[in-house]
């Protein structure tokens, strides 16, 4: 006979976590299962380069999803960092580029150009989705229509929403610079075209910018382990028992969990199942062999240098182009260029990449001997990578070749060779790691190494949807009654946001 609970949790994310937490602290009995030696999934902080001592935020780095409520209700010990810059974009192949200061319109405003009041008035309309639409999403689903009340602006909502969102940009703005840095919201781990008709891309981009309703991307002070732990901590003292290395192996739709931890085999039984692994790996667990697996389309840098490089563009100081989000071959043609070259099985030349510099905002990452020495970590995060390009057999040459992709990419829009500031770790190794989709896979059991556990959802529920039970209602429901979905592959799941957590949490709250 098996052990029981009220509830098991299948993984043991930030989002199992915050789920975990929840039903603790309301009482119930709760488990969570993780198949790694520590929580966190893909938000933890790690020492990744031996004998260094900076804890980098290995995979998720920046934060703009996770709900203030969140904080408050499970009394999370967690800073976010604002950044003085937005971002800095080099024009290809000159020395010039755009750096968007919020604290300096007018120097924003004359970069942008015949652009500026485009600019400010289309991110006034993301402000205004955003304002309505946050709120909503610790909140059960809204339909569609009343979604659409809510932002009461219904060309701002055919805009972003209806149609694809590469037309509005293409028809708000001019310069094909400014219209690369707005689209590539809409590009992060979704491998679409420019003018995507799927609207894969505007679901993207809408997470992109609602966040915290201002659509803010913060730093999370002390690394993304630093959110996680908070989580971990939390879930501990409101009575949650957390199993690490414990892979569970299957499920039954009645809510019996087997897993194996130190070799042996077990099964819990539970009224509730919380699935925090992606919707394809939980086919897999109940049996099933799903044939829609996800695609990640990302390649994932992470760098520590002796000390920021110089850029080809000597008007801006490295530490605000570095600062903010670093745009680096993202034109709109650029990015036009490169989903065409990925799409026929080739990795693009320029690789669009964005990179970002955490220690700039947050030094505590790093030793005090790293930080007086004036190092600085360096995330890179690749676009139009898609996994299809990347198997078993390739996997070793093509991390090569990305990774080769990624520096040239960035050596193209510097004074000097990013290489030459690598330093080196215990066996002499230069301080540079890289993330293929299939490293994902392996590393986080992430199906095609999506980051979002698989295609984004709106963030309401189209008007025929069925909401008759609350798990419908809250956006979490499966096939099966008692299993539930509690992760990024929620409806309102993806990114570090813990909703997809609470709003499982909430679903079972409100059907016992
Ligand atoms: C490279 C990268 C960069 C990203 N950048 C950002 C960013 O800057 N900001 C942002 O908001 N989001 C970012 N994301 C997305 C974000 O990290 C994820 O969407 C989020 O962390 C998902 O959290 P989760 O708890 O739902 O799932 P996960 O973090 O995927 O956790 C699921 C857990 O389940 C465990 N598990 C899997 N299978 C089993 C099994 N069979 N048995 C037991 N346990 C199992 C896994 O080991 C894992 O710990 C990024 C993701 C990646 C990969």
């Amino acid at each position: 006979m098996s052990d029981l609970r009220d509830v098991v949790v299948v993984g043991g994310g930030h989002n199992g976590l915050a789920a975990a937490t929840y039903l603790a602290l309301a009482g119930k009995t709760v488990t969570v299962l993780e198949r790694l030696d520590h929580v966190g999934g893909a938000a933890v902080s790690t020492a990744t380069f031996e004998g260094v001592d900076a804890r980098l935020s290995r995979y998720s780095y920046l934060v703009s999803l996770l709900p203030a409520r969140i904080i408050r209700d499970l009394g999370l010990d967690i800073t976010l960092a604002r950044r003085r810059y937005s971002s800095y974009t080099p024009v290809p192949g000159s020395s010039s580029g755009l750096l968007v200061d919020n604290a300096d319109a007018a120097a924003t405003a004359r970069a942008l150009g015949g652009d500026a009041a485009a600019w400010t008035t289309f991110y006034e309309g993301t402000a205004r989705l955003a304002r309505t639409l946050f709120p909503t999403v610790t909140e059960p689903l809204l339909t569609r229509t009343e979604a659409r009340a809510a932002v009461g602006d219904d060309a701002l909502w055919s805009r972003l929403i209806d149609d694809p969102i590469g037309t509005s940009i293409a028809a708000t703005f001019a310069d094909d610079l400014v219209r690369g840095v707005v689209l590539t919201d809409a590009l992060i781990g979704t491998f679409a075209p420019n003018v995507d008709e799927s609207l894969a891309a505007n679901r993207c981009f809408a997470y992109h910018v609602i966040g915290g309703g201002t659509g803010d991307w913060d730093v999370p002070v002390g690394g993304m382990g630093a959110v996680t732990g908070e989580l971990a901590r939390a879930a501990r003292i409101a009575g949650a028992e957390i199993l690490t290395g414990a892979t569970v192996t299957a499920i039954t739709p009645d809510g019996e969990v087997t897993y194996r931890i130190d070799g042996s085999e077990h099964t819990l039984g539970a009224a509730w199942v919380l699935a925090n692994v992606a919707p394809y790996e939980l086919e897999k667990l109940l049996g099933n062999r799903p044939d829609d697996r996800p695609e990640g389309a990302q390649v994932k840098l992470n760098l520590l240098v002796s000390r920021l490089p110089r850029l080809r563009d000597a008007n801006v100081d490295p530490a605000a182009a570095f600062g903010g989000t670093f745009h680096i071959n993202e034109t709109w043609s650029q990015l036009d260029t490169a989903f065409a070259a990925a799409s026929t099985g080739a990795v693009p030349s320029p690789l669009p990449c964005e990179i970002y510099c955490h220690s700039l905002t947050d030094p505590s990452i790093l030793s005090p001997e790293l930080r007086a020495s004036g190092a600085q970590t360096l995330t890179v995060f690749g676009l139009h990578t898609p996994d299809r390009l990347v198997t078993e057999a390739n996997n070793d040459a093509m991390r090569a070749t990305l990774r080769a992709a990624a520096i040239d990419s960035l050596n193209s829009v510097l004074a000097e060779p990013i290489e030459d500031l690598l330093l080196v770790d215990a066996s002499g190794q230069p301080t540079l790691e890289c993330k293929t989709t299939l490293d994902l896979q392996h590393a986080l059991n992430l199906p095609g190494g999506n980051i979002f556990h698989g295609p984004l959802a709106w963030p309401f529920a189209e008007d025929d949807a069925p909401l008759a039970t609350p798990a419908e209602r809250w956006g979490v429901a499966t096939a099966h009654p008692r299993i539930l979905l509690c992760g990024a592959g929620a409806q309102r799941g993806g990114g570090v946001s813990a909703i997809g957590g609470h709003n499982a949490a909430m679903a079972v709250l409100e059907a016992s």
